[in-house]
């Protein structure tokens, strides 16, 4: 069973194409934003201290980010194999991961900064059952609600313009430098993240299944 993690900046569409490769795989699909906004709406002390940083658009602190993946890890059904999303994103986390479970792929989610200011911004989720849209290149069949259960769409607070700027100045900063610490370990695939949906998807599939390989 594959260890995976996919690596890129936000709004290149890690999340969407990590839900159904995940469930294609048959290992489960571990977002560290997905379980940090479940601590935040449950209001855990955890989820209290997270959520500042989160709606601001910053990185929550290591050792907490951590403390949740590993709380994860300890279910079973994360211990044959896994598809991380949006973690490590520092040095000490990809560093802290190589000693609980070393990755065997990494999949580079490579996208032009121009087309992610967009992207964040038509970003609109469920807030029932966390399907996310696009309301350019995915939009739900109904204006304004979930296919799945009719609730209203919300836009993410780190979606809205202000904290996106912040989000893309953490990530080349801090996470961006993270694609040279998994190509030195000759597991790092580089994926072209435009283009449709199916397209990506094929793509990302092809350097999942490509383990073998040398690094590119
Ligand atoms: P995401 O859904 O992956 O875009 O994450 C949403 C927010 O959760 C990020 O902007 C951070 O504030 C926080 N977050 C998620 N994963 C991490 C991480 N690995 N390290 C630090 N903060 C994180």
């Amino acid at each position: 069973m594959p260890r995976i993690a996919f690596l890129g900046p936000p709004g290149a569409g890690k999340g969407t194409q990590a839900s159904t490769l995940a469930a294609e795989l048959g290992i489960p699909h571990l977002s560290t934003g997905d379980l940090l906004r479940a601590a935040v709406a449950a209001r855990t002390p955890l989820g209290t201290e997270a959520g500042g940083y989160m709606s601001a658009g910053r990185l929550v602190p290591d050792d907490l980010v951590i403390r949740v993946l590993e709380e994860r890890f300890g279910l079973p059904d994360a211990r044959p194999g896994f598809l991380l999303d949006g973690f490590p994103r520092t040095l000490a986390q990809a560093e802290r991961l190589e000693t609980v479970a070393p990755l065997e792929r990494v999949v580079f989610f490579d996208v032009p900064e121009s087309a992610l200011v967009d992207r964040l911004s038509s970003r609109r989720v469920c807030p029932a059952c966390q399907t996310v849209y696009n309301l350019a290149s995915r939009p739900p069949r109904a204006p304004g609600r979930c296919d799945r259960d009719g609730t209203e769409l919300v836009q993410r607070p780190d979606d809205r313009p202000e904290a996106v700027a912040t989000r893309l100045a953490v990530y080349a900063e801090t996470t961006a430098p993270l694609v040279e610490f998994y190509r030195a370990r000759g597991i790092l695939r580089t994926v072209d993240a435009s283009g449709s949906l199916d397209e990506v998807r094929r793509r990302v599939r092809h350097a999942i299944d490509d383990r073998a390989g040398g690094s590119c």
